[in-house]
């Protein structure tokens, strides 16, 4: 008897999901994504039980075709690239066309969608995989999805998720991110009925900021803004009196993207190293925006790392720009010679 045996696809879904959909919070980052790449303006996050019985997202963007709807469950299908040359041209944050495969392998999903020159919406039901219902409803423009009883026919993982109050911390921390990488869309997190963050959209960096981080950091930033021939950084340092033990405060993002990278870690630390105490870490959000033919997205499927052609140009951009913005007026007791020749700190 032979004893290899080839997975139906459903089994390979949910194997294939373990990589994409760890909990709650890996949910609502694709589904984010996804509505961003389709020109959302306005994203809504809802959980009930931090996301495990429920994870609504609702986004203004551009919705998906009646004839797309089915296309987008499956595995590798994705309206973001055609071949693997546009790997080095991507502009879109996903590009795999996994999660909704994934997502609807291990859930019970219901789209709700709708695209401009529609008349009316989609309701499509889609449980462990199988279809289960597909009819016209009138909507909004744009996208809802309703994701639940995550892990519901995969106890084992669903064994692995923690607390209600854990999973939407989680979700909580990545919207933060989230909504630092996009000041130009509005982003809204409900959890239990209640709104945790609402940022206005206004393109305004530093009123994201103060909405997520309050008074004290927003005050005490400078600001960034320098490039080279390839890339771009602009955004907020933090002086050094707002100093953290830990490096939760280092945020930056590369097209729009939230990244860790090295090559960045290490130039803002050694940039801060002669105006901070040992194990303290700075406050930063940076934007960068590099040429994406100088880039490499294509490393690990959670894209949070990626592979720089330019490493060294990317390093001395970073800390040549903070150092020059902590050495600057801002950070010197000046003296003024003005008639009471009194001391004017700017911090
Ligand atoms: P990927 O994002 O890698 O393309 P996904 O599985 O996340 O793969 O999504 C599959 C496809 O479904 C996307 O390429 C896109 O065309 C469509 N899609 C998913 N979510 C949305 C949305 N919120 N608005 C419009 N289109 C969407
Ligand atoms: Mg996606």
């Amino acid at each position: 008897m032979s004893k290899i045996q080839v997975l139906d696809q459903n089994t390979i879904n949910k194997i294939a999901a373990g990589e994409v959909i760890e909990r709650p919070a890996s949910v609502v980052k694709e589904l984010i994504e996804n509505a961003i790449d389709a020109g959302a303006t306005a994203i809504a996050v809802e959980l009930k039980d931090g996301g495990i019985s429920l994870v609504r997202v609702t986004d203004n963007g551009s919705g998906i075709e009646k004839e797309d709807i089915r296309n987008a469950f499956l595995r590798h299908s994705t309206s973001k690239i055609k071949s693997v040359e546009d790997l080095f041209t991507i502009t879109s944050l996903g590009f795999r066309g996994e999660a909704l495969s994934s997502i609807a392998a291990i859930s019970q999903v219901e789209l709700i969608t709708k695209v401009k020159s529609g008349l009316t919406g989609i309701r499509y039901s889609i449980e462990g995989g199988s279809d289960k219902s597909f009819e016209e409803i009138g909507s909004p423009d744009g996208t809802t999805f309703l994701v639940r009883n995550l892990f519901f026919n995969t106890p084992a993982r669903r064994k692995f998720l923690k607390s209600s109050s854990t999973e939407a911390a989680h979700v909580g921390d990545l919207l933060e991110k989230l909504a630092l990488s996009h000041p130009n869309i509005s982003f809204k997190f409900i959890n239990n009925n209640q709104i945790k963050l609402h940022t206005s959209g206004n393109n305004q960096l530093k009123d994201v900021i103060y909405g997520i981080y309050g008074r004290e950091i927003t005050s005490n930033l400078i600001p960034i803004l320098a490039n080279n021939e390839s890339i771009k950084v602009q955004g907020f340092i933090g002086k050094p009196i707002i100093a953290r033990g830990n490096r939760s405060y280092e945020n930056y993002y590369i097209n729009g993207r939230y990244v860790k990278s090295a090559v960045i870690g290490q130039a803002i630390e050694d940039a801060y190293k002669t105006y901070m105490p040992q194990h303290k870490y700075p406050f930063t959000v940076l934007h960068f925006t590099i040429n994406s033919d100088l880039l490499d997205i294509n490393v690990h499927p959670t894209k949070m790392e990626l592979r720089f052609k330019n490493k060294e140009e990317l390093y001395l951009l970073v800390s040549n720009s903070i150092k020059d913005a902590l050495s600057g007026k801002e950070l010197i007791p000046t003296v003024t010679l003005g008639s009471n020749n009194e001391q004017n700190y700017y911090w």
